[in-house]
C-alpha cells in the first residue's frame, strides 16, 4: 500500500502543504536542524504568530493589495515552518520532537479553521477579478476552501464548523500515532520460522524463551506471511498485522465517521462523502459507484478463479483431497508467491540482488534524466536520522537548481510504516521559489525485488511532481491536485519497471549491478496478471468500505467490515480488525481511497502516449511541462487531453484490467 499524505495540517483542502516562502530561493532547502522539542514549539509560536499578522494585513487589503499573491505568501509561510515539521511528526527517531511536532499541527490546525472563515479576506477573495485562467483557477481553489470551512454558515455553525474540523484533526493523528508507534513483536520458535529466508529474521531480537520476535514492519511480515511452511505461523503473524492499532482505534475511526458526517450536514449535505465529492474529479457518489461497479464486473468472476487456483495449489502442497481443503486468508500471500514459483518460475525475493536499495534511486534518478531532463546531486546536510539522504534536483545542461529532494529508505523503530512522499515545498515562480519533496519508504538493506522497485518508480512519480511543479502560486505546485488525480503521475510510472530496455539503466548508475536476466523479467511480465482478480476485488472492497464509513449513516466500523468483508469469497476472520490500521481512513484520504482506482484508470490512459517507446524525451519533456509542471493550475481533465491530444477515457484501464 502507497499513497502520498495529504497533510494533517489542511483539513481545507488543497491549501496548507503544499506551498512555499517569502523571498526567492538562491540554494537548495535546508532542513531545520531541531535539537528539542522546545525548539519546535518556539519555532511553531513564530511561524503562527507571523501568518497571523498575514491574515490581519490580507483582510485589511494591505501590502499585498493583489489578495492571492497574499493568501499564497501566507501558505508559503505555513509550508517553510510547519512543513518540515510535519513530517518530523512522521520519521523523528526523537519521540519529544515527535509529540512537539503534533502538538504544533493541531494548534495549525485550529489557526487554518479560522483562517478559511475569515469573511473579510472571503469577500476579497470573491470580489478578485481575475486576469487570466490560472488566477480564476486559484481564486476558485479559495473560495471553496473558504466556502468548505464554513465562512458562510451562521454564527453557531461557523463555532461547530471549527470546533468539528479540530476534534477531527486530533481524533486522525492519534489514529495514525497508533499504528507507527505500534511495538507488536511475535514471538516464532525457529522451527516455526521454517520457509522463511534466514536474512529476515537472523538479526531479530529473542524472548526470554529464545524465541525470535518478528515485528509488522514489511521488511518483516512480508516474508513471513508469503514464505512461511507452517500454516500456523502464517496464521499468527497475519492475525497480528490485522489487529495493529486495536479496538482504541476501531473507537476512533467511528467517531472521526459520526464527526464528518455532522460536518457534511452543517452544509445541508447528508454524507462526507457527499461533502468531499463535489470538490473531486468524480464529481459525485453517484460518479464512483457506477465506476466501482465496472471494476466490480470485470474482477468479479476472476478473483473467483484465482482463489479456485489457489485451493488447488494448497490442496497439492498438502497432498489432501481438495474437497478437503479450504483457502484461507493467510494462505493466500503464500500460495500466490508459491503459484508463481510453479507455474512462471518466479521469485520475487531473486530480483533482490539485481536491485540494490540505493543503486534503486540512483536508477530512478537516470530515468528521470532520460524522460525529463532532470539531474541529481548529492548535497551534505545534516538530517534528521544518518540514514536519510538529501539531493539537488538540476536542469540537465544548464545545471539550473530546480529543487531539494531527501530520501529516507529503511525501516527503524517508530518510522512511518508505509512508502510515501511528502510535499514539503511548493514550487512558486511568481515568488522565485523552488519545491522540496521527501521521499520515505521501508525497503530491505539486501535489495529490492520487482514489486518493490515499482513501489519506488511510484513514489519518485509524487516526487517528481512536487520537484518538477512550476506554478505561479505555490499554493497550486504538484500535488495540490485533485485526491483522485494525485496518484495518476505515480502509478503511470509503475509501468517502466517491466521494460527490460528501462532496466539497462541500473547499468548505467551501478557498474557492479549485473543485468536482470531477460527471462527472469519476461517471467515476472507474465506472472503480473496473476490474481489480479484478488488483489481488484480487495481494492473495490477497501473504496466500497471506505464510501459506505462516510455515507449518510456513517456505521459502527468494525461491524460494518465484517460484514462488507464476511461477504467476500475469502470471507472474515473472527477477531481480525483491519479497519483498526487503515490509516487512509482516518486521514487525507476519508472517503477518498476510490482515488487509487479512478487514479489508475487515468494512469494507464495517460501510459498510452509512452506506449512506443518508454524512453521518448520528446513526450516525456511535453509530459513534464503540461502535466507536472501545471499542478493544480489547470483542470486535471483538461490536462490530460492537453497531453494526450484527445479526450480522456477508460478504455486502456480496462483493457489493462482485463489483461
Ligand atoms: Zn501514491
Amino acid at each position: 500500500m502507497k499513497f502520498l499524505p495529504v497533510s494533517l495540517l489542511s483539513l481545507v483542502a488543497t491549501l496548507a502543504l503544499t506551498t512555499a516562502a517569502g523571498a526567492a530561493d538562491s540554494g537548495p532547502f535546508v532542513f531545520p536542524d531541531y535539537r528539542s522539542g522546545a525548539e519546535i514549539n518556539a519555532r511553531c509560536e513564530a511561524v503562527l504568530k507571523d501568518v497571523s499578522s498575514q491574515e490581519t494585513q490580507v483582510a485589511a487589503g494591505g501590502t499585498p493589495d493583489n489578495v492571492l499573491i497574499g493568501m499564497d505568501r501566507l501558505s508559503q509561510a505555513v509550508d517553510d515552518g510547519l512543513g518540515p515539521i510535519s513530517f518530523i511528526a512522521n520519521v523523528h527517531p526523537d519521540k519529544g520532537l515527535r509529540d512537539a511536532a503534533e502538538a504544533c499541527e493541531l494548534r495549525y490546525q485550529a489557526f487554518a479553521s479560522k483562517l478559511y472563515q475569515n469573511a473579510r479576506i472571503y469577500a476579497r477573495v470573491k470580489a478578485f477579478v481575475p486576469a487570466d485562467p490560472i488566477d480564476a483557477q486559484l481564486r476558485d481553489d479559495l473560495m471553496a476552501s473558504f466556502d468548505d470551512a464554513g465562512v458562510g454558515l451562521p454564527p453557531a455553525a461557523r463555532a461547530r464548523a471549527r470546533a468539528l474540523n479540530n476534534e477531527i484533526g486530533k481524533l486522525a493523528q492519534t489514529f495514525e500515532r497508533r499504528v507507527r508507534e505500534d511495538k507488536t513483536r511475535v514471538p516464532f520458535t525457529v522451527a516455526e520460522l521454517e520457509g522463511v529466508p534466514e536474512g529476515v529474521w537472523a538479526k531479530a531480537p529473542r524472548d526470554a524463551k529464545g524465541r525470535v520476535l518478528v515485528g509488522l514492519d514489511y521488511p518483516s511480515y512480508n516474508p513471513v506471511v508469503e514464505s512461511a511452511r507452517k500454516p500456523a505461523t502464517r496464521e499468527r503473524i497475519w492475525r497480528a498485522f490485522q489487529s495493529r492499532g486495536g479496538a482504541a482505534n476501531l473507537k476512533t475511526l467511528g467517531e472521526l465517521g459520526q464527526k464528518r458526517r455532522d460536518y457534511a450536514r452543517l452544509f445541508g449535505l447528508a454524507s462526507y462523502a457527499d461533502f468531499t465529492l463535489r470538490r473531486r474529479m468524480a464529481g459525485s457518489v453517484s460518479n464512483v459507484q457506477r465506476f466501482l461497479g465496472e471494476v466490480k464486473g470485470v474482477v468479479e468472476q476472476r478473483e473467483l478463479r484465482d482463489i479456485a487456483d489457489l485451493r488447488e495449489a494448497k490442496a497439492a502442497d498438502l497432498e489432501q483431497p481438495l474437497e478437503r481443503t479450504s483457502l484461507k486468508r493467510w494462505d493466500a500471500p503464500y500460495y500466490i508467491e508459491r503459484v508463481k514459483r510453479e507455474r512462471f518460475a518466479l521469485d520475487q525475493n531473486s530480483f533482490r540482488r539485481y536491485f540494490p536499495p540505493q543503486a534503486s534511486v540512483d536508477f530512478a534518478m537516470a530515468l528521470s534524466g532520460k524522460l525529463f531532463n532532470v539531474g541529481f546531486k548529492p548535497l551534505e546536510q545534516k538530517l534528521w536520522h544518518p540514514d536519510a539522504r538529501a539531493y539537488e534536483v538540476v536542469e540537465l545542461g544548464s545545471g539550473k537548481l530546480l529543487a531539494t529532494l531527501y530520501v529516507d529508505l529503511y525501516p527503524r523503530a517508530d518510522k512511518y510504516g508505509h512508502a510515501a512522499v511528502w510535499p514539503m515545498r511548493g514550487s512558486s515562480t511568481l515568488a522565485g521559489r523552488l519545491p522540496t519533496a521527501a521521499l520515505v519508504t521501508n525497503f530491505d538493506r539486501t535489495g529490492l525485488t520487482l514489486d518493490e522497485l515499482e513501489t519506488m518508480l511510484h513514489e519518485f512519480g509524487h516526487a517528481l511532481h512536487v520537484t518538477l511543479s512550476a506554478t505561479r502560486y505555490s499554493s497550486n505546485a504538484g500535488t495540490s491536485v485533485k485526491l483522485d488525480f494525485v496518484e495518476a503521475p505515480s502509478q503511470m510510472l509503475e509501468e517502466w519497471v517491466y521494460d527490460a530496455k528501462v532496466l539497462a539503466l541500473f547499468q548505467e548508475v551501478c557498474k557492479s549491478c549485473e543485468p536482470v536476466p531477460a527471462d527472469l523479467l519476461e517471467r515476472a511480465v507474465r506472472s503480473r496478471s496473476f490474481a489480479k482478480g484478488l488483489q481488484f476485488s480487495r481494492q473495490h472492497l477497501y473504496a466500497s468500505y471506505d464510501l459506505a464509513l462516510y455515507s449518510k449513516a456513517a456505521p459502527e466500523p468494525m461491524t460494518t467490515w465484517a460484514r462488507m468483508e464476511g461477504s467476500t469469497p475469502l470471507g472474515h476472520e473472527k477477531g481480525t480488525m483491519f479497519p483498526a490500521a487503515f490509516s487512509h481512513l482516518a486521514g487525507g484520504y476519508g472517503a477518498g481511497y476510490y482515488a487509487y482506482l479512478w487514479s489508475l484508470a487515468t494512469a494507464q490512459d495517460l501510459h498510452t502516449a509512452f506506449a512506443a517507446d518508454p524512453l521518448d524525451a520528446k513526450v516525456g519533456r511535453r509530459y513534464r511541462d503540461v502535466v507536472l509542471g501545471n499542478g493544480s493550475q489547470v483542470d486535471a481533465n483538461e490536462l490530460v487531453e492537453r497531453f494526450l491530444g484527445r479526450a480522456p477515457g477508460n478504455k486502456a484501464f480496462f483493457d489493462w484490467l482485463n489483461r
